[in-house]
């Protein structure tokens, strides 16, 4: 991609370790360009040890912010002068500007799935929803959906401690189970958003579905959706498309939690139906 640099151009980046397969560049130098806003947005490897380093770095290189995936986003948390309200619920912060020398830490991932869903028009009041895995992406999700009026979150994980530890944080909202196929099966026949926020899928790991015969169970209406977006479609999305769910992948999780972090980096309200038009454009 040509971009133009002046010498006023304010810097921002994304950090992480490993982050060089990161899409954020591609995504918020679009954004970028097609504002025609100053900045340019950079790639930084930072290892783990080394955030306190960046951190300070960053400040005297006058960046305006960053993004930060694993694994700074819970070690970010003490660093900040001011957390936003779903970064302190979550523990985790994935966006940082920086003004007047103040960090200031946002965790955009859990409102960027709901603005996905809103995009996608479906709603989240008063809905029963099924989330399976209990790591960072499914804690922001299940925090923010029950946040904005879910009648029950229910997250089931194979380490029964991690979703006990989620439902600790909004226990009038949210239930804890295993993910045992038995499990499985019960809860998918009460869901009508079924949420996967594990690994199990994606590419280039071995994890994957035992088996899909859950989706049998569940209501007709509901709605399949994949934190994964390599591949595009997951198994798991061709089982419930096959099965006549709509099946929504990644991508536009990806995408809102972009444009909102561009907000809160650079100040500037965006248009966000017109951004995810754009990047997804950029992403097909
Ligand atoms: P994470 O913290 O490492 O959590 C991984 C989750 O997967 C845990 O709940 C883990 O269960 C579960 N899991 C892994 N292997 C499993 C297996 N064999 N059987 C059952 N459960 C298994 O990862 P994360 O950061 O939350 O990310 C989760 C997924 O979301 C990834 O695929 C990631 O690419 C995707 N994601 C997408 C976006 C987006 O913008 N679309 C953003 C963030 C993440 P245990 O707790 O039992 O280990």
């Amino acid at each position: 991609m040509q971009i133009n640099l002046e010498n006023t151009t304010k810097k921002l980046c994304v950090i992480g370790d490993p982050v060089l397969h990161s899409k954020s560049p591609l995504l918020h130098n679009t954004m970028l360009r097609a504002l025609g806003l100053d900045y340019v947005y950079l790639c930084q490897p930072v290892p783990r040890g080394r955030l306190a380093d960046w951190v300070y770095a960053a400040m005297v290189a006058d960046y305006a912010g960053f993004n930060a995936t694993m694994p700074h986003k819970e070690a970010l948390v003490p660093m900040m002068d001011e957390l936003d309200g779903d970064a302190r619920l979550c523990g985790a912060v994935n966006t940082v500007a920086i003004r007047d020398g103040r960090l200031l830490g946002y965790n955009t991932d859990g409102a960027g799935f709901a603005a996905m869903l809103a995009r996608k028009g479906v709603p989240v009041a008063g809905r029963e929803i099924v989330l399976l895995g209990a790591g960072g992406a499914a804690k922001s999700v299940a925090l923010k959906l029950a946040g904005i009026g879910a009648k029950r979150v229910t997250v089931l994980n194979r380490t029964l401690e991690k979703a006990e530890s989620i439902r600790e944080k909004a226990p009038q909202v949210i239930a804890a189970a295993g993910f045992t196929p038995d499990i499985l099966r019960e809860r998918a026949g009460h869901a009508e958003i079924l949420i996967n926020c594990t690994s199990l899928g994606m590419e280039d790991t071995a994890g994957q579905f035992e088996e899909f015969s859950f989706l049998e169970h569940l209501p007709s209406e509901a709605v399949v959706c994949d934190l994964i977006y390599h591949p595009a479609e997951t198994r798991l999305l061709a089982e419930a498309k096959a099965r006549g769910h709509l099946a929504l992948n990644g991508l536009g999780m990806l995408v809102h939690q972009a444009i909102l972090a561009l907000e809160h980096m650079t100040g500037v309200r965006l248009d966000a139906a017109a951004m995810a038009n754009l990047l997804e454009g950029t992403l097909r």
